[in-house]
């Protein structure tokens, strides 16, 4: 069974790299950096994330400034990604609690176990599983699966994932680590252009032949 499903997983994994093409991982970000554009990039869409960034960075001068300003004006920085006031919140608690000597950093995680560093994470308030999952693998290079609405309903019709598995974990003990970045980043790409929430384009998917659930919608 187990056999099945690795071969199950290579396949797809190859069908979405010729459809994706190869991603290079970028490393330009510290932990920390990843962190913040994680909390603001949740429910929004990478556009409003980027831009809700660039007004965080266009209004203050460094962590110190963001950790010592009101939630408020963080809030009023950061609005066009909505929930400003939530994220606004998360964010300066983070900073106020990894300061340390006058330093803003989480590169101490480097030296956890990645479901340690993974944990460690998710005592943040605000920071689930999902954002300190993207954080543990972008940024720390822990294999820790991250799991988001795209990758969750993907995985499930195709059967990567049965009923009653957690994602995070199934895929995390399922996926190479060397594959994680890249496997996951062509999950959401399927999710939002091919396999989508309400009408999944099984006519038109590369993965029709070995996907059960696209093979009883077409049928
Ligand atoms: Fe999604 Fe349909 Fe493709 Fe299966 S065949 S992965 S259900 S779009």
């Amino acid at each position: 069974m187990k056999k099945d499903r690795t071969h199950l997983l290579s396949w797809v994994k190859e069908k979405l790299e010729l459809q994706y093409g190869p991603i290079e991982k970028n490393q330009d970000r510290t932990p920390l950096m990843t962190l913040i554009q994680t909390v603001l990039s949740q429910n929004t869409n990478d556009d409003n994330r980027d831009k809700a960034e660039k007004g965080l960075w266009n209004r203050f001068n460094g962590y110190r400034e963001i950790a010592n300003s009101s939630v408020e004006e963080i809030a009023d920085a950061i609005k066009t990604g909505g929930l400003q006031k939530q994220k606004a919140q998360t964010i300066k608690k983070i900073l106020q609690s990894v300061e340390k000597d006058g330093k803003y950093t989480l590169s101490h995680l480097n030296d956890l176990e990645p479901e340690a560093a993974w944990k460690k994470l998710m005592e943040f308030d605000g920071v689930g599983k999902k954002t300190a999952a993207v954080v543990a693998l972008f940024a720390l290079d822990k294999p820790i699966f991250p799991v988001d609405t795209h990758v969750r309903r993907v995985t499930s019709r195709l059967g990567l994932v049965r009923k009653g598995e957690k994602h995070h974990e199934t895929l995390t003990g399922l996926v190479p680590n060397e594959e994680m970045y890249q496997f996951h980043l062509h999950l959401i790409q399927h999710g939002r252009e091919t396999c989508k929430a309400r009408k999944p384009q099984c006519n038109q998917c590369a993965l029709l032949e070995r996907c059960p659930t696209g093979q009883e919608v077409v049928t």
